[in-house]
């Protein structure tokens, strides 16, 4: 990931290597835009050695020194006055050349801009005075503004082929931040031990389900589940093996629930779900399968033991106003499971607490 840097805005390390690609091919096509120019009005071989340096050296000795600077963000701020300073100085050396220098300027500028806000575009601005001022001092002023054809001609592929590769890395970049940003929200909504959705997330989706089942009219049934005994796994095998068997299992119950169903680690060894469309009836048959699934599985390899489950279940109904009237529905009927004796579901309210035992 890149890391902001807050003076001018400029991501970091990796940032050289994405500018390298883009500075070769847009000094390159500046190169032909200058060199248009100097072939019509003629310049001095010194001009065109400076010309050939800038187009052809320099995008690799800018691209260097960033990477094995200290600072590489600071070392771009930099080469991008350096770019802006050369546009300067070929501005003056066309001897302001209308069509070459405004696309030189006006391209710079958006480099600036795109890379460094307001404040790296005047910085720039001051660049291109600068160069301009030292290119009048070494070639002279006679300033000659009319573009003729065949400059015109040369400064086409600068000007068709630049903006667009502009907007690709525009876009790639705002892809890429696009797609950490969506990363980053998924982590804080997933518990780091079970890889299942943690309480928070789960809570907001439990509320949508609430309202949606209230509006429609539709069933719901809200599942509470707890490992029984579960302290007994960490007192005897110690805490690592009982964080192997919390992944396990929650494996085992993301493997065998639907997605809609919408599992999460509700705290310690502690699970919830809403089973959405869903009555009593059909959540029991659910639960039951579930609970005697888990009964049977092998959640080793360090633990040899299997473990038993008791789940709470209660369908929202006009007694439920809100969710944590919900949550403590199905809680009550867990703590009733607990009482009579652990792994068994047991449905709120039902006239027979207990509804099924293995
Ligand atoms: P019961 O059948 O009444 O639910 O008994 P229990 O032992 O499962 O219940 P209790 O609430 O007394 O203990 C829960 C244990 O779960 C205690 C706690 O150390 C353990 N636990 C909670 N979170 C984690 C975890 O992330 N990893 C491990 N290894 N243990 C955890
Ligand atoms: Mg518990
Ligand atoms: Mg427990």
């Amino acid at each position: 990931m890149t890391k902001e840097n807050p003076s001018g805005g400029i991501p970091g390390r990796g940032f050289p290597r994405r500018v390298y690609p883009a500075r070769v091919i847009g000094v390159g096509l500046g190169f032909i835009g200058v060199a248009g120019v100097f072939v019509s009005a003629g310049a001095p071989p010194w001009a065109w050695l400076l010309l050939i340096l800038n187009g052809f050296v320099w995008p690799h000795i800018a691209f260097l020194s960033a990477r094995h600077a200290a600072d590489p963000s600071r070392a771009e701020r930099r080469n991008l006055m350096i770019d802006a300073l050369a546009g300067g100085f070929w501005v003056a050396l066309m001897q302001f050349n209308m069509l070459p220098s405004a696309l030189l300027l006006a391209m710079l500028s958006m480099d600036n801009m795109a890379l460094g806000g307001m404040r790296l575009f005047l910085r720039g601005l001051l660049a291109h005075l600068t160069g301009i001022a030292t290119g009048v001092l070494l070639a002279g002023w006679a300033p000659a503004p009319v573009t003729n054809a065949r400059e015109i001609l040369f400064c086409l592929p600068f000007l068709l082929i630049y903006p667009q590769l502009v907007g690709n890395i525009t876009f790639q970049l705002a892809q890429r931040l696009d797609a950490e940003k969506r990363s980053l929200l998924q982590r804080t909504r997933i518990d780091a031990l079970t890889g299942l959705w943690n309480r928070g997330y789960w809570q907001e989706r439990a509320l949508a389900e609430l309202s949606r089942s209230q509006r429609q009219g539709a069933p719901a049934v809200l599942v509470i589940a707890d490992i029984d005994h579960f302290k007994n796994i960490n007192d005897h095998f110690g805490h690592g093996v009982g964080d192997q068997v919390l992944r396990r299992l929650s494996a085992l119950l993301q493997k065998e629930v639907r997605i809609s169903d919408f599992l999460c680690r509700y705290g310690g060894e502690e699970f919830a779900m809403v089973l959405p469309d869903t009555d009593n009836t059909g959540a029991l048959a659910v639960i039951e399968r579930l609970r005697e699934t888990i009964m049977r599985c092998d959640l080793g390899p360090d633990y040899p033991g299997r473990v038993t489950v008791s789940f709470g279940l209660a369908q929202l109904g006009p007694a439920i106003a809100d969710l944590p009237a919900w949550i403590e529905a199905a809680d009550t009927a867990l703590y009733q499971a607990k009482q009579a004796g652990r792994n068994r579901s047991v449905v709120y309210g039902s006239q027979d607490p207990v509804s099924s035992a293995g």
